[in-house]
């Protein structure tokens, strides 16, 4: 789907896109919680953009800023009880999301892993297609409703289920792609401006984990690694102006 503009959407660089969204994105200053301001500025750039460029626009939730398995693992917990928390905090995450949408006037669909008929509507692939057609935004919560997985794993699944022409995995921290080294431990460190899955790999390039950098591999999906915080990134890199680390 790359480069599949219509001519009614001639600056969208991909017609479908999904967005990683860290949990503890949604912190902001804190570190903990939900930052109102925060997802509000996340949400209008949403739906600025996709309003501008007329792209179909799916979004998966992590959980880090309410709890992560692994740390409930580190204190002693099971683990795979503490990672069923973590995906429930995504859950929490997505309806803060979906609510911020709406309010400014996006429809919106959450799809959940998890069964929640009350709050979500079950996670279902072909409808979830539907939902994008129809020009609503549909988030993905509950992970991918298995322990042991991450959701940066469960954005590279969704992505490939729905046919997105690219993830986009949003970053929070300061960094702004993928360097050779951590930036803010090596001032030696440089920015790549496109690596392949292998140099993630073989390299250990901070990026994603390898589940998730290896389904993009094995489904040719790139995935583009930016500044979330940086206002107006999403519809740059959208419109093909240089953005990030591609990964290809
Ligand atoms: N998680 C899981 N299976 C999944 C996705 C998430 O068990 O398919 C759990 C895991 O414990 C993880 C937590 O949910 O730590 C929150 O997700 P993640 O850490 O990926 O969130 P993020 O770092 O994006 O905020």
């Amino acid at each position: 789907m790359v480069d599949a503009a219509s001519p009614d959407t001639p600056r969208a660089r991909w017609a479908r896109v999904l967005l990683k969204v860290s949990g503890e994105a949604f912190a902001g200053e804190a570190g903990y919680g939900i930052d109102g301001a925060v997802v509000q500025r996340i949400a209008r750039e949403i739906v600025e953009v996709r309003d501008d460029l007329g792209i179909e626009m799916a979004i998966v939730v992590g959980g880090g800023n309410i709890w992560r398995g692994m740390s409930g693992a580190g204190a002693g917990m099971d683990r795979a009880q503490a990672d069923y928390m973590g995906m429930l905090a995504t859950v929490i995450n997505a309806l803060a999301l979906q609510d911020t949408l709406e309010q400014l006037g996006q429809p919106t669909r959450v799809q959940s892993a998890i069964h929640m008929a009350q709050v979500a509507e079950p996670y279902i692939r072909r409808r979830a297609i539907r939902h994008l057609e129809k020009g609503r935004v549909v988030i993905f919560a509950g992970g991918t409703g298995n322990p042991f997985f991450t959701t940066d794993t469960t954005a590279a699944l969704r992505a490939v289920e729905i046919e997105a022409g690219v993830l986009l995995k949003g970053t929070h921290s300061g960094t702004d792609g993928i360097y050779t080294d951590d930036p803010r431990t090596n001032p030696d460190a440089t920015k790549l401006t496109e690596v392949t899955y292998l140099d993630v790999l073989n390299q250990g390039l901070r990026a994603m984990d390898s589940t998730a950098i290896t389904l993009c591999m094995d489904n040719d999906l790139p995935i583009v690694m930016f500044d979330l915080t940086g206002d107006g990134n999403v519809r740059a890199l959208l419109e093909g102006r240089p953005v990030g680390t591609l990964v290809r």
